[in-house]
């Protein structure tokens, strides 16, 4: 067996773990990420990013080569009711330059990260390698065992580990941190389409009495889609039939007609997001912290899940650095770790909370409730407590600033 010893092993080559691994290579740390998939186009995934994150980007001087990659300025996004706006997220109307959120897909965008952390010698990106078990002593984390897809097996040895493995993580469950989990009503069906030449595709909430449909605009032609259905009805969407899905769709949104029939022709082109909202009780133990999905699941609702696991990654590298240069060679401890999960805990339960008012809001039922909504929808948005929540969905609930000062250069 392979045997490798590094300082941060970083699991997971989703946002947060090549986030988290880039800002340590760059901080000199001796830092490894390993990836279970070979390529980095794995399971379907959201490519909107808040504003919160452009800044990021733009702190750590990467924001220019980023736009190299297919992306698009969100200027704003919107909920229509039946054919009326009922509200707008205006984020043109933040202060510049951060006045602005972002579709990228994310395989380039997390190559770019992984190319340049390989620019520093003490990086090394382990793709197509799955971790299968810790190595733990009397509760303290020394590393882990990963096996590559030739079924090689490596062991590694670290100070700290950190597992950004995503919802599903291994890590957590290895380690015993349990997780609460909330309730969540809704799962949503994402498809791509190609855009029709001249039709605007804002990203946009469109709610009617069928359900709603989501667009996220993807690149220069493509248009993410997503349908809410209620929880568990997958099976029952599929046994209709794919004609009958197209046929409810048109329904909603007769313009799909020129696009839908002919594009999407079976429910292979569908991916199902079983919508799950939870919390790990503890994100930290001796030699191992949690960040991003693996520490908490956020709602789809207003985008958050890619931004909230690049804003744990910046606030970990700061505490990691700190721990690292307080001495010694050993296991970093709970202790000096612990300052990372009490700063980020209850921004990202507070945003799950807004997110959980947003969802109750968007899918009321009764029509006096629903004549409510619009009657207040346009008092509501001239409140100061609208734009309050509208500075926190795009800039996050807490200041995150990346700790420039550790890069070696
Ligand atoms: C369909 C869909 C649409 C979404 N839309 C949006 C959106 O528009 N905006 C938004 O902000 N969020 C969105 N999200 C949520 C967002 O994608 C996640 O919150 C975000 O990806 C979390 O990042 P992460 O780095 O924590 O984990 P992930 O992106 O989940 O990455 C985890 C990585 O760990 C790897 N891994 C897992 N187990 C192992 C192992 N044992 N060994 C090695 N590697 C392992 C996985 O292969 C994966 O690459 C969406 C999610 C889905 C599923």
């Amino acid at each position: 067996m392979k045997i490798i010893d590094v300082d941060v092993a970083v699991v997971g080559a989703g946002p947060g773990g090549c986030m988290l691994s880039y800002l340590l290579a760059r901080s000199g740390v001796r830092t490894a990420l390993l990836e279970r998939h070979n390529r980095l186009d794995r399971e379907f995934r959201g490519y909107f990013f808040q504003p919160s994150v452009v800044k990021l980007f733009d702190q750590i001087g990467v924001l220019e080569d980023i736009f190299h990659i297919p992306h698009q300025h969100v200027p704003k996004f919107t909920f229509v009711d039946h054919g009326k706006t009922l509200f707008e997220v205006r984020f043109d109307e933040l202060e510049p330059p951060y006045n602005y959120g972002l579709t990228i897909p994310q395989p380039p965008l997390l190559e770019f990260f992984i190319g340049q952390a390989a620019r520093y010698s003490n990086f090394t990106y382990f793709g197509g390698t799955s971790v299968t078990d810790l190595i733990e002593e009397d509760g303290t984390v020394h590393g882990l065992i990963a096996q590559n897809h030739e079924g090689e097996e490596l062991e590694m040895r670290c100070r700290l580990l950190a597992g950004a493995d995503g919802r599903h993580s291994t890590i957590r469950k290895l380690a015993g941190l349990s997780q609460t989990m909330g309730e969540f009503e809704l799962d949503f069906v994402w498809f791509d389409i190609p855009k029709v030449p001249g039709k605007d595709y804002p990203l946009q909430i469109q709610i009617e009495d069928e359900g709603m449909l989501i667009y996220i605009p993807k690149g220069e032609d493509q248009v993410q889609v997503g349908w809410v259905i209620p929880k568990k009805t997958y099976p029952e969407l599929v046994k209709k039939g794919i004609e009958d899905f197209v046929r409810t769709l048109i329904a909603v949104e007769p313009d799909l007609q020129n696009v839908l029939p002919r594009h999407l022709r079976s429910f292979k082109q569908c991916s199902v997001l079983d919508i799950q909202v939870g919390m790990t009780d503890t994100w930290v133990k001796d030699g191992l912290l949690l960040l991003g999905d693996a520490a908490h699941i956020a709602s789809p609702f207003s985008g958050q899940g890619n931004s909230l696991a690049i804003q744990d990654a910046v606030i970990a590298h700061d505490t990691v650095m700190k721990a690292l240069e307080s001495g010694g060679h050993g296991i970093v401890p709970a202790e000096l770790l612990k300052g990372y999960e009490l700063y980020r805990k209850p921004a990202v339960a507070e945003i799950q909370s807004m997110q959980a008012m947003q969802a109750r809001l968007i899918a009321m039922k009764s029509p006096g409730l629903l004549r409510l909504r619009r009657m207040l929808a346009p008092v509501m948005r001239r409140t100061p407590l609208f734009h309050q929540m509208r500075n926190k969905i795009a800039l996050g609930v807490q200041r995150v600033d990346v700790n420039t000062s550790y890069f070696t250069k």
